[in-house]
C-alpha cells in the first residue's frame, strides 16, 4: 500500500501503479464514489483476476474507466446523442452509460453482455491512473463480493490483502456510494443503480424521463440481462440487519417512537441491539441505552450516503445480534441510500404507518 494525495497525486507513484496495470496487475485506487479494483480493460487475463481476487460471480459485469472523452468510441460503438449530452454536463463524474459495446472489449468485462458500462471518474488518482496506463481500466468496487464497497484504503485491506499486487491510499472517497448507472440503450433510458447524481438531474440534462424499475429501488431482484449486478446478495453486514420504512417521514416523533418500540421489543428477548439512526433521531435511542450509529442528518443526505458503508463495516466490529436501521425519504439522494439499505437488510423490512 502506498500513500497517495488524492488532490495532487505523485507523479511517480502513478507511474509505479500504471506500470503494474500494463503487466497485467491489480490495483486498486481511490474514485470519488468508492474503492475500485483495476486491471487492463483489453487484458482477458487480468480481468478474470479481478472476479478471483473478489470472488465476484462471472456473470456481474464490470464498469469499464475512461478519461477522455475520446475514448468512448474505443470501447462502446452507437453511443447516442444522449450519451454525449450526459458526457458534457456530468462528466468526469460519478454516472455511469451503459451502451452498446465494441468488438474490441473482451467479454469477459461485460460478462459476455452486448452491452458495456463506461463511466469517465474525475477524482484526480483515479484519472491519473488511466492516463498514464494508457489503456481504459476496468474496475468494479475494491471490496469482497456481497460485503459493504470501501470507501477507505482500511477497508480494501480487509477485504483484499495479498490477493492484489498494490492500494493507492488517498484517504476516505468523496461519495462514499456507487455511480448512478443509466442505461443509453433502451427507450426511455432506464435507471440501473442510484448513484451520487439523483436520476432527477440526469432527467433534467435530458430532457426526457427515465423509467426507474423495482429493482433499481431495492425492492426486487433484475432478470440478468438488465443489470446483473442487482441479482446477488450485495452490501450486507454479517449482523442481521432489519430496515424500518415508513411510508413518510414527516412526523419523526411517531416514526422514532415506533423504532424504539421495535427495539425494545427484540432488547426484552435478550438480544443486543443497535441503532443506525438520523441525527434527528438518534438521541432518543441513546437515551434509552441503546447503542446507536448516527448516519448524519435528514436534511443532508450526502453525509448518510458517504457514512452508510462505513457503518455497515462496523456494525459487525461491535458484535451485536441485531442492527435495526432507520429508513429515508426515497427523494434525490433517499433512492441511493434505500436501494442500498434495502439490499444491505437482505429484504428484513418493516413498515411503520
Ligand atoms: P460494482 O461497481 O462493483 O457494483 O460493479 C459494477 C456494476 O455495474 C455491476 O454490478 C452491474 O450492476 C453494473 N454493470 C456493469 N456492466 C453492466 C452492463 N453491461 N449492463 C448492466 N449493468 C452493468
Ligand atoms: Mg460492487
Amino acid at each position: 500500500m502506498i500513500k497517495i494525495d488524492p488532490v495532487y497525486p505523485d507523479e511517480t507513484t502513478l507511474v509505479e501503479a500504471a506500470k503494474i496495470i500494463r503487466r497485467g496487475g491489480l490495483v486498486a485506487f481511490p474514485t470519488e464514489t468508492v474503492y475500485g479494483l483495476g486491471a487492463d480493460a483489453y487484458n482477458r487475463e487480468a480481468v478474470k483476476r479481478i472476479f478471483k481476487a473478489k470472488n465476484r460471480p462471472m456473470d456481474n459485469p464490470l464498469i469499464v474507466h475512461i478519461c477522455r472523452l475520446e475514448w468512448l468510441e474505443m470501447v462502446a460503438r452507437k453511443a447516442p446523442n444522449e450519451a454525449y449530452m450526459v458526457a458534457e454536463r456530468l462528466w468526469p463524474g460519478p454516472v455511469t452509460l451503459v451502451l452498446w459495446k465494441s468488438e474490441t472489449i473482451p467479454g469477459e468485462v461485460t460478462a459476455g453482455l452486448p452491452k458495456i458500462a463506461v463511466r469517465f471518474p474525475s477524482h484526480p488518482v483515479a484519472a491519473g491512473l488511466i492516463e498514464r496506463s494508457v489503456v481504459p481500466i476496468a474496475a468494479p468496487s475494491a471490496n469482497l463480493a456481497g460485503r459493504p464497497s470501501p470507501t477507505t484504503a482500511q477497508h480494501v485491506i480487509q477485504d483484499l490483502y495479498g490477493r492484489i499486487e498494490l492500494i493507492l491510499d488517498g484517504g476516505e472517497t468523496l461519495f462514499g456510494v456507487e455511480s448512478t448507472i443509466i442505461d443509453l440503450t433502451t427507450e426511455p433510458p432506464k435507471l440501473l443503480r442510484p448513484g451520487p447524481i439523483p436520476t432527477e438531474d440526469i432527467e433534467r440534462v435530458l430532457g426526457i424521463r427515465i423509467s426507474i424499475p423495482d429493482y433499481a429501488r431495492g425492492l426486487s431482484e433484475a432478470k440478468i440481462a438488465e443489470s446483473p449486478g442487482t441479482k446477488y446478495r450485495h452490501y450486507a453486514p454479517e449482523t442481521p440487519l432489519k430496515l424500518v420504512e415508513a411510508r413518510d417521514y414527516h412526523d419523526l416523533n411517531y416514526y422514532s417512537a415506533k423504532v424504539l418500540e421495535i427495539a425494545e421489543e427484540h432488547r426484552s428477548k435478550g438480544f443486543r441491539v443497535i441503532i443506525l439512526a438520523s441525527q434527528e433521531t438518534g438521541r432518543r435511542y441513546a437515551e434509552k441505552g441503546l447503542r446507536v450509529i448516527e448516519l448524519g442528518s435528514r436534511k443532508n443526505l450526502y453525509e448518510v450516503a458517504k457514512n452508510l458503508f462505513n457503518s455497515l463495516r462496523i456494525i459487525d466490529e461491535l458484535r451485536t445480534d441485531l442492527a435495526i436501521v432507520e429508513g429515508f425519504e426515497e427523494k434525490g439522494l433517499g433512492l441511493t441510500i434505500m436501494n442500498r439499505l434495502r439490499k444491505a437488510s437482505r429484504h428484513d423490512r418493516v413498515l411503520v404507518v
